[in-house]
């Protein structure tokens, strides 16, 4: 059911979600970009529409939310556990169609591959989804290409037009809300964007032997790895494990999760002294054929999304999609 509301509707509906759930959105946080009088936007619990971001990409995905870079699993103590708390409300997401997308991907790797994640899970079941609809692409996007500008799977959409926010509205109580407080009828599609400015094309014949290729070596030198990509990437779901033990009793702490990346140094590290992967071109490798060959071979789909967060956040400026691109040639380099 469709709507076009004001601002101050909006935020009524907000106000009132806002007793039984967080509603986090994209914001912008003044002066706290990665150089000096730069903003960021990236997500974060917001109390009125004004205060959401929907002219810009954000610069890091919700995924935070539901993962948080640092998250207590359980406290201990020599003789006890103790999990940690539950949230104590549920969510209500804004997110893009990309985003959307990855969501999916996050519940495939938390809920889908193996065991569920009890963490994920808890909050994963009690979260509702606002779609901010696309009216144009952003630089570094690449959606189309990855078949993610679309999206139905949602709770409420929103398109943005001056101040006036246009809905499409599938749940039953949000729809009587807005109905109830006079808000006006009428047919509403999510925008969504048809083309961008880049394109990417994962050959069709792509395989594991693209490993071997020349083009990595490019990477040794260009890459930093300083893990950005990775920290940026709305489908990356690795993590390492980090006990804390509390100063006036050794033997008291709490264990918690916190993000990891395959870019940086010690990701690959084994006993004995070994690494998986030590040059940055390996861990670049690495990191591409996972998004887009062997996930796919798994799951039926890429894992890449088409953000472009990772090519708007490197400092080297190496983009992801241009190395995509360079799988044609390097397949033909490796099948001679
Ligand atoms: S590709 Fe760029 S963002 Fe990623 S680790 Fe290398 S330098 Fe950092
Ligand atoms: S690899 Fe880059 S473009 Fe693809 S989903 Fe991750 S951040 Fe977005």
């Amino acid at each position: 059911m469709g709507f076009h509301i004001e601002r101050t509707q909006f935020d009524a509906w907000l106000t009132a979600q806002r007793k039984t759930c967080d509603v986090y959105a994209p914001k912008r946080f003044v002066g706290g970009g990665g150089f000096s009088d730069t903003d960021c936007v990236r997500y974060a619990p917001v109390t009125s529409v004004s205060e959401i971001e929907f002219a810009q990409k954000s610069d890091y995905s919700f995924k935070e939310v539901l993962t948080p870079i640092s998250q207590t699993l359980f406290f201990f103590t020599e003789n006890e556990v103790k999990e940690s708390d539950p949230p104590k409300k549920g969510a209500i997401i804004f997110l893009r169609s990309c985003d959307l997308h990855a969501l999916k991907r996050l519940d495939d790797m938390y809920l889908h591959n193996g065991p569920t994640d009890y963490y994920y899970a808890r909050l994963r079941e009690r979260i509702r989804i606002v779609l901010m609809g696309c009216g144009e692409s952003f630089e570094n996007c690449f959606c189309v290409s990855m078949g993610t500008n679309v999206s139905d799977n949602y709770d409420m959409s929103v398109n943005v037009e001056n101040d006036t926010y246009h809905i499409d509205c599938k749940d039953r109580m949000w729809q009587d809300f807005f109905t109830v407080n006079g808000c006006t009828t009428g047919e509403v599609k999510p925008a969504h964007v048809t083309e961008n400015q880049i394109t990417v094309k994962v050959p069709e014949q792509l395989s594991a032997a693209v490993a071997s290729s020349t083009m990595w070596n490019e990477y040794d030198g260009r890459c930093i790895n300083c893990g950005r990509c990775n920290f940026v990437c709305p489908t990356c779901t690795c993590f390492t494990m980090q006990d804390l033990y509390y100063t006036d009793n050794a033997k008291v702490g709490e264990r918690r999760r916190v993000w990891a990346s395959c870019m940086v140094d010690g990701f690959t590290d084994v006993a004995g002294g070994g690494s998986y992967r030590k040059k940055n071109g390996e861990r670049m490798r690495f990191k591409v054929l996972h998004k887009v060959l062997d996930y796919k071979q798994r799951n039926g789909y890429h894992m890449c999304v088409g953000c472009g967060r990772c090519d708007d956040i490197c400092p080297e400026y190496i983009s992801f999609s241009n190395c995509v691109n360079k799988l044609e040639a390097a397949m033909k380099e490796v099948s001679k």
